[in-house]
């Protein structure tokens, strides 16, 4: 122990000089030796914690501890003497560096270790030991002098430089921020051991105010648990994370914090983790963020004001014209614990794909806003009842529920909503958006994922409603909905050139429902594109299939009024096509006449694509909407059908006016160049009225009912009144799927 004592000890060297003296002219005999070593010591270590241990005897005792020791260990000397001096240690001590004061000890050498050690209370702290080896006269190692230094500071000093240097690169910004070390054990605690002076500036807390308490205490409670979940994670885990979340700072006020923690040891056998971490203050930058010329960076969302001018606007309109305006605000559930707990760039791409499929889910007019993080609004100018307001929002909401995927990650969110109607429930922005807000946190509280309205009554009719809508995706999923077929009669040959698909509802409790029971309720839920993407791959399959057997009956599905808008209709159609290898000749589509001259306008190209790809398109119900001529004239359709009141009309003691209303709408048909049938045809008088004016085809209960795809040979093979006595009880008797 030559120079390492002199070099390393912060003592006056004269002193140094004096023990280094004593201890080489040597303590012969072991007992008093160690006395007087420590008589010696106690004056030249004066207030240092020191030990000394006899490592000639069994266990290397500690023979004695300095008051300093006292006071750094909490340890007193009479629970120190006689034990090893690992005692202050635990399982988690690196046994390598153990192993390397030991040894060098062994061979008289001082040596330096670092090592976690814990006060009698449990608190860790760093331990710099310096082991001097006391030799006897004879060379040989006698006792051991261990001189402790409370080193905990700058540990903590240097993991956090550590850190701060890992974070330099991206901190940008000019957010106050400071630095931190904190020990996570095995109970989910995680104890400040240490924090930097910057600190004040971002919380107003000494570092002396934080030490020892627990980190997750001074993040604000809603963001806690999300919070416990990442300290639990780099705990296990390990590496770094960058979170945000909110603080509270020493008046109790909320910080929005960046925080960049990473794992600088861990002691696995004692269930402890050390994490050093850089928290930014990012409050202002969030507050930017959301008003940077009125778009929301992240999402490019328009924000607040854009909001409260389109939801003005749209209060007025509703009051000129008697509509109804509905502000929604739709929230993510927990989207604060996927903040806390994911990459933030996947985060933002999480909220960013979020926005978008809001937006996907509404329309144009619609306005979507980010009112604030995870937080959407929507305006919804021109509702025709307060319940309109439901389908747009069980839309929203089934959107978010899809589950998101980036990369090989993978989450499912989900939505809570809360709807305000002027002039209903406020004629004013600011009062809507309150409303709005307190039915959302209704719809919170009661659980997430579900919206409530600002109006009770609203929100029973919207019960009844999303039980009706519940039972109708059961339908689907559990393949409730059947199709029947109803043959349409060619008269010049009376054969059956095709049959329209009819859906029905094999309703679990109420028996087969028509589609007059549930189509309203089914196209007020929007699920008319799922409905026809049903039938048209029933349908088709079935076409196929009466195909592979040598019949050549084309099939006719009808299609609904949103459908035909829908972006991929003429890809479904080719694609169902193509699945099945369905000449496309085989099958046609219904466009109901009343559709509406604004869908035909704007579905016209999808119709144009799917008649150049070979399917006909007939327009149905002919005669029941005011369809002008010019525009009939201009629409894609290859048949006409006559709408079945007319043909009613030219029954037995038919008005000549109504005979000669229907030759003219025949008339019109041929002179387009359409093929037309008659619907409805109950009666043989009525069959030959319609013949008798060139009708190229017919479809009715005189010729079938619709039936199961199994019975449509029997039915369009047998004679009319077998027909009849065939499929008039189909109603009532539970069917097969086709
Ligand atoms: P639609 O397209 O006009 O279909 C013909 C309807 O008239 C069918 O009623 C059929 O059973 C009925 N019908 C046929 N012959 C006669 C007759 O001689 N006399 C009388 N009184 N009625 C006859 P259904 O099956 O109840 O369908 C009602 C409407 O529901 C259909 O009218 C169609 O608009 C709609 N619909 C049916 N299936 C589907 C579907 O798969 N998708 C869509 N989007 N709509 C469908
Ligand atoms: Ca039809
Ligand atoms: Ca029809």
């Amino acid at each position: 122990m030559d120079e390492p004592l002199s070099a390393a000890m912060p003592t006056d060297r004269a002193r140094l000089k004096a023990v280094r003296e004593r201890v080489l002219s040597g303590f012969r005999d072991a007992d008093s030796g160690s006395d007087e070593l420590v008589a010696v010591l106690q004056t030249v270590l004066a207030g240092e914690s020191f030990s000394v241990s006899d490592v000639r005897r069994i266990g290397q005792p500690i023979v004695f501890v300095s008051d300093g020791f006292q006071a750094l260990t909490g340890f007193r000397r009479e629970e120190a003497v006689g034990r090893d001096l690992g005692f202050l240690m635990r399982a988690d001590t690196d046994q390598d560096e153990a192993r390397e004061v030991r040894e060098a000890v062994r061979e008289g050498r001082a040596a330096t270790a670092l090592v976690r050690c814990y006060r009698r209370d449990g608190s860790l702290f760093w331990n710099e030991q310096r082991h001097y080896p006391v030799k006897d006269p004879h060379g040989r190692v006698a006792h051991l002098v261990v001189v402790q230094r409370d080193v905990t500071e700058l540990v903590h000093a240097r993991s956090a430089h550590e850190v701060a240097r890992q974070l330099a690169s991206s901190l940008g910004g000019e957010g106050a921020f400071f630095s931190y070390g904190a020990i996570l054990d095995g109970d989910g605690g995680s104890r400040i051991g240490w924090a930097h002076e910057s600190v004040a500036a971002v919380l107003g807390f000494t570092p002396a105010e934080l030490h020892e308490r627990e980190l997750l205490e001074l993040i604000v409670p809603e963001d806690r648990e999300a919070a416990r979940a990442r300290l639990l994670a780099l705990r296990d885990e390990g590496g770094s994370r960058r979170d945000r979340y909110r603080m509270l700072n020493a008046e109790g006020r909320v910080r929005w914090v960046e925080d960049f923690a990473a794992v600088s040891w861990s002691a696995k056998e004692a269930g402890l983790v050390a994490i050093h971490g850089v928290v930014r203050d990012v409050s202002a930058e969030r507050l930017k963020r959301l008003e940077v010329g009125g778009v929301d960076a992240v999402t490019g969302l328009p924000t607040v004001g854009v909001l409260v001018d389109r939801l003005d606007q749209a209060i007025r309109q509703a009051r000129r014209y008697g509509g109804v305006a509905g502000l929604v605000v739709v929230e993510l559930d927990h989207f604060d614990f996927v903040h806390r707990t994911m990459d933030p760039r996947r985060a933002e791409r999480l909220l960013r794909e979020a926005a978008r499929r809001l937006q996907r889910a509404l329309r144009r007019s619609d306005t979507l806003a980010l009112l604030r993080e995870s937080c959407f609004a929507v305006v919804l100018p021109d509702l025709a009842d307060a319940e309109a307001a439901v389908p747009v929002v069980e839309k929203l909401l089934a959107w978010v529920a899809r589950p998101f995927e980036d990369g090989s990650l993978r989450v499912e969110l989900s939505a809570s909503a809360g709807v305000a109607l002027a002039p209903a429930d406020g004629r004013r922005p600011e009062v809507l958006r309150e409303r709005a807000e307190f039915a959302l946190q209704r719809a919170r509280t009661a659980g997430g994922s579900r919206f409530a309205f600002a109006d009770d009554a609203l929100e029973r009719a919207a019960e009844a409603r999303i039980d009706f809508e519940r039972e109708l995706r059961r339908a689907f999923a559990e393949n409730q909905l059947v199709l029947h077929y109803q043959p349409r009669i060619r008269f010049s040959d009376a054969s059956t050139r095709a049959v329209e698909a009819l859906v029905r509802w094999r309703h679990p409790e109420r028996g087969l429902l028509l589609p007059d029971e549930f189509l309203a309720g089914l196209y007020r839920a929007r699920m008319g594109d799922t409905l026809f993407e049903w039938v048209l791959e029933q349908a088709v399959a079935q076409a196929a299939a009466w195909r592979e057997c040598g019949d050549t009956r084309r099939v006719s599905v009808n299609v609904g009024p949103e459908t035909l808008v829908h972006r991929e209709f003429s890809q479904l159609v080719r694609s169902a096509l193509e699945r099945h290898q369905l000449h496309p000749g085989l099958l046609e589509l219904e466009l109901h006449e009343n559709t509406g001259v604004l869908a035909f306008e704007r579905g016209v190209d999808q119709l144009t694509a799917v008649r150049r790809h070979g399917v006909t398109v007939a327009l149905d119900d002919f005669g029941t909407a005011a369809t002008n001529l010019t525009q009939l004239r201009l629409l894609p359709v290859d048949t006409l059908k006559i709408d079945r009141s007319f043909v009613a009309r030219v029954g037995d003691g038919a008005d000549p006016g109504d005979v000669e209303l229907l030759r003219a709408m025949v008339g019109i048909g041929h002179g387009l160049g359409l093929c037309v049938v008659a619907e409805g045809i109950e009666t043989t008088v009525q069959r030959e009225r319609v013949q008798a004016m060139d009708v190229d085809e017919g479809q009715g209960f005189l010729f079938s009912h619709a039936v199961p795809a199994e019975l449509i040979d029997a039915a369009t093979a047998a004679p009319p009144s077998v027909l009849r006595s065939l499929s008039v009880p189909i109603r009532s008797r539970p069917v097969q799927a086709s």
